[in-house]
């Protein structure tokens, strides 16, 4: 029989775990008769850990040991994290993030042994293979920390896969038919992805993915509290009372979903006072407004870069515990203009679509490949700091591409080759997520060949290649090994900058590449017009172009550099064709005369 794999949705608030059994995939209850178990973590002083519910229990009492939300900073670097953490951040004397002496990873783990204990359990044997979610927005770092996590807890990860092309999966296992395009709105806890999805020849395929690893349900809770707290005048409270407080917010948020009022009710929350507000759901909608719009940029954007409309789409799927919230769905299906599909049950799709993957790549389930795309351009650095894309944005994984870069000045011996990932111009504004040197032997400017190739394996991990051609030397590296170094700011930030600097990053990379070809043109041209071989007729014309050249070099404008240096370029046409002619007409008499 075909060994098991594990489907483990490891979600920012809820993680569930399921295998195929007789064919069919299922998803497997804890002790407590439930298939989604707490993302949460009590680390008790003496290093004992609970996990689930019997966690979350231990938070009234130790809320400063109860580890919530670790997904949040899943490789991440000290220097990258924001806002709020239920429970304090420390570092050692490295960049990892720290939370009560153990890393993201090792908490993460914690977890993912608690989902393998449960279904080893329940299916009464043990289970070393998993499949295990990620947003679709994890970069290369988060993802790396992911499948570590998953070994740390004794799991081989045989397939990390995104979020919504598994619940995808769930939904598409008797929905889709051929060429079917499918939105996947999840808004979780903590993440919120779209995905749109094409389905052909059985074929899923990833057609653009946007999204945000800092917007879930989680704010929305900060949002409630933030509200009553300022209603009763309280401005700060310590950090174990706003653990508390949060997590009356977030029942109250549950209850708004059905009923149309509820009351925040926590007696004696600092030892003495109470808090009591009653906040109706239209009070909940108003505060969540801006939230929801946050969530529909990110599906116009993901729309915009499928190229498709509202119209082109055959359903939306939704999925994540916040699509539950009444306004949500009605946002949904206004802004793409249909009902969203809630034939799945919101928090287990992702799970089910992971068991389902697993069940493909075990042979217990008939054959479905599953493609992703990359969520961010990856390429390197290039002369005058500029981004050279290799793989862009939303290339279908896995995949691979390549391309031939040369020296930039004379007697070069080595070549930094720094893999960047990325939608600015700009190297500088791109994060970098790794570099190496490649050595080669000197040569005039422009003869070394060094070929970069970059390779992403199925589970979105970075291969970097750089081989001199001249020797056949490969350099490697491989990215998901340098994952914290990882100098990244968020991805949804990175998006949203790219477009908000469109025009001024454009307008650098104009003035960069006009820089360059001018100051290879303008003492080509100097020593030429110094040598007297211009005509003149063409004399008067080749200075002014110079200096009009020069003139736009100093002010640092694009436009005008780029006009200048094809005035220079144009004026020189007719004297650089015959330099060539003259050149090979030497040539000729040399033969001729030998
Ligand atoms: P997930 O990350 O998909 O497990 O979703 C968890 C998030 O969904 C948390 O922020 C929950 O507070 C939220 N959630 C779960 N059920 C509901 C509900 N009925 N109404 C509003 N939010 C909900």
């Amino acid at each position: 029989m075909a060994e098991m794999i594990l489907g483990i949705d490891l979600g920012t608030t809820n993680s569930a775990v399921g295998v195929v059994d007789s064919g069919f995939p299922i998803l497997l209850a804890n002790e407590d008769g439930r298939r989604i178990t707490p993302s949460a973590v009590w680390i008790g002083k003496d290093g004992c850990i609970e996990v689930g519910e019997k966690a979350l229990r231990r938070r009234a009492i130790e809320p400063d040991r109860v580890v919530t939300s670790i997904k949040r900073l899943m490789g991440r670097r000290m220097s990258e994290l924001e806002g709020d953490f239920p429970v304090p951040i420390t570092t050692g004397n490295t960049e990892t993030p720290r939370v009560l002496g153990k890393t993201p990873e090792e908490i993460s783990a914690e977890i993912l042994r608690e989902m393998k204990r449960i279904a080893e359990w329940r299916m009464g044997k043990e289970i070393q293979k998993a499949v295990i979610t990620v947003p679709a927005y994890f970069h290369d770092a988060q993802r790396a920390a992911t499948k570590r996590a998953g070994e740390l807890a004794g799991l081989e990860v045989v397939r990390i896969i995104n979020e919504p092309t598994a619940a995808a999966l769930a939904y598409g296992l008797d929905k889709l038919t051929d060429k079917s395009r499918v939105a996947v709105y999840d808004l979780g806890g903590g993440t919120f992805d779209l995905s749109i999805l094409e389905m052909q020849d059985g074929v899923f395929q990833v057609l653009a993915t946007h999204g945000d690893t800092r917007l879930g349900g989680d704010d929305l809770d900060g949002l409630i509290l933030d509200w009553v707290m300022e209603r009763a005048g309280i401005s700060e409270v310590d950090r174990a009372t706003r653990v508390r407080l949060l997590a009356e917010a977030e029942r109250v948020k549950l209850a708004l979903s059905t009923d149309e009022a509820a009351t925040f009710r926590v007696p004696f929350y600092d030892g003495s006072r109470s808090l009591e507000e009653t906040i109706s759901r239209e009070d909940l909608e108003k505060l969540a407004a801006p939230w929801i719009g946050k969530t529909l940029r990110l599906c116009r954007q993901a729309l915009a870069d499928a190229a498709l409309k509202q119209d082109d789409l055959n359903a939306v799927i939704i999925v994540g515990g916040s699509t539950r919230i009444p306004a949500v769905r009605r946002a949904v299906a206004e802004l793409f203009g249909r009902e969203p599909d809630i034939s799945q049950h919101p928090d287990e799709a992702i799970a089910l679509g992971a068991t389902i993957q697993g069940g493909v790549l075990s042979g217990a389930l008939r054959q479905m490949i599953l493609l992703d795309v990359t969520p961010l351009s990856l390429g390197i650095e290039t002369f005058g700091g500029l981004m050279n894309v290799l793989i862009p944005r939303n290339s279908t994984i896995p995949c691979k591409a390549g391309e031939m870069f040369t020296n930039a000045a004379d007697g070069q011996a080595a070549m930094c080759v720094r893999v960047l990932q990325g939608e600015r111009e700009m190297a500088k504004d791109n994060w970098e997520l790794g570099k190496f040197d490649v050595a080669f032997s000197p040569s005039p400017k422009g003869q070394t060949r060094v070929g970069v190739q970059f390779k992403i394996d199925e589970n979105g991990i970075l291969e970097a290649l750089a081989r001199d051609v001249a020797t056949g030397v490969d350099t490697i590296i491989e990215i998901g090994s340098a994952a914290v170094d990882v100098d990244d700011a968020a991805v949804e930030t990175m998006v949203s900058e790219s477009v908000e600097h469109a025009f001024t990053d454009m307008a650098e990379r104009v003035f960069t590449e006009a820089k360059m070809k001018a100051e290879e043109l303008l003492p080509a041209v100097e020593i030429v017009l110094s040598q007297g071989l211009v005509k003149d007729t063409e004399r008067e014309e080749i200075e002014s172009a110079v200096l009009a050249v020069k003139f736009a070099l100093a002010g640092g404008a694009a436009n005008p550099l780029k006009a200048a240096v094809q005035r220079l370029d144009h004026a020189t046409e007719a004297l650089a064709a015959r330099l060539v002619e003259q050149a090979m007409d030497a040539a000729l008499d040399r033969q001729l005369g030998s």
